[in-house]
């Protein structure tokens, strides 16, 4: 095993949403009721079967949506959770503006969730349109005003860049708008167009490279001007407000997936549970596991470690596989040194500056 001990980190997945978003390529369906309460019988059965932790650091409550649930089926959710999360430092619940009122924000905010993960994508109504988003800047407020008077203060915001037709200015604007909402996260996310979505189904494309590229270049140029340091390709924080379980993924941590649509990590094992409801209905046990070999987890904690600004820790690396990092990977990465596109220090090997803008390149050369 990696990491003997059982995972700290619990990702669980909500596969419902009240409506579905054009972009979107994640496990979901359309909420029903009678739907979820069955999916929460399962969910029951998964969580009684797989002797969970209860020392977790962590656990985020992702989808689909969590709070398209009505407010007995949260209830219902969070009860389920509670033996797990008494000690916990980071309970995270991803929430779509539309769908949380003042019960259900004081219903997270008592079962202990002290992060709030919000998809706020853009602020041009003709983007949210596009993307069947059904939130304006006005019910964003107040949606964080409700969580910020039940005590949730840690506010992520999950911003989308390189949107058919959306503009330098567009962008410039919406991460105004956004910071207008004191976050102390965010997260920047490039458009990819996915088979099977909507934005496919429609032919659309996100932007020319040339004009991604220059987005990316302007977001990192902006959010340190309000104080937001960039810690992975795609987040950043004010202070210490980095993502904890995020973090566990990019150091390649064990990690619980529960639900359909979770995978999950537990030693030299990656497993994936199935995207279909009713295949979850009829088993919720079953789940595809996937073994790593040596050479495929050391390859993992690189391609998640060189994410972070700061890389991949060489400790980290040597304490799980007991082979020096440079011992395993010197000579490919020596000549990505010398390229100017890999830097090593005593503590980390990371991505330089100009390594960072072309990681996915730095990474084939690096295999
Ligand atoms: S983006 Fe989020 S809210 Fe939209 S369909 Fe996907 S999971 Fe649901």
């Amino acid at each position: 095993m990696i990491q003997n001990n059982k995972p700290s980190y619990l990702y669980l997945h909500v596969p419902f949403c009240r409506t579905i978003c054009s972009y979107c390529d994640f496990a979901h369906c359309v909420y029903q009721e009678n739907l979820a309460d069955q999916w929460l019988d399962a969910l029951q059965k998964e969580i009684d079967f797989r002797e969970i932790n209860p020392h977790l650091r962590t656990i985020y409550l992702g989808g689909g949506t969590p709070t398209a649930l009505s407010l007995q089926q949260m209830e219902r959710l969070l009860k389920m959770l509670d033996p797990y999360s008494s000690e916990i430092e980071e309970y995270t619940a991803e929430i779509n503006p539309e769908t949380l009122d003042d019960a259900k924000a004081a219903l997270l905010a008592e079962h202990g969730i002290n992060r709030a993960s919000i998809g706020f994508q853009a602020s041009q109504p003709s983007l949210l349109k596009l993307m069947g988003r059904h939130h304006d800047l006005p019910m964003m407020h107040q949606t964080v005003h409700r969580l910020h008077s039940c005590g949730i203060r840690n506010i992520s915001l999950d911003l989308m860049y390189s949107l058919p037709g959306q503009t330098m200015a567009d962008l410039a604007q919406s991460i105004q708008d956004a910071l207008s909402l004191q976050p102390v996260h965010l997260s920047l996310y490039s458009l990819t167009i996915e088979p099977h979505t909507l934005f496919a189904k429609k032919n659309l494309h996100h932007l020319s490279d040339d004009v991604e590229a220059d987005m990316y270049e302007s977001i990192e140029k902006t959010l340190p001007q309000y104080g937001f340091h960039q810690y992975e390709i795609s987040n950043f924080a004010l202070g210490d407000h980095e993502s904890i379980h995020n973090k566990a993924y990019w150091n390649y941590r064990d990690f619980y997936g529960i639900s359909l649509g979770a995978s999950g990590k537990e030693g030299w094992h990656r497993y994936d549970h199935t995207r279909s409801l009713p295949a979850y209905l009829k088993d919720p046990l079953m789940r595809m596991d996937i073994p790593l070999s040596t050479h495929e987890a050391m390859f993992e904690m690189i391609m998640m470690g060189l994410r972070l600004k700061r890389g991949v820790s060489r400790k980290l690396f040597a304490d799980t596989f007991h082979k020096e990092i440079m011992d395993v990977y010197g000579e490919k990465a020596r000549k990505l040194i010398d390229e100017g596109l890999l830097e090593a220090d005593p503590l980390y090997l990371k991505a330089s500056e100009r390594g960072y803008e072309i990681l996915n390149t730095v990474l084939v050369d690096l295999m």
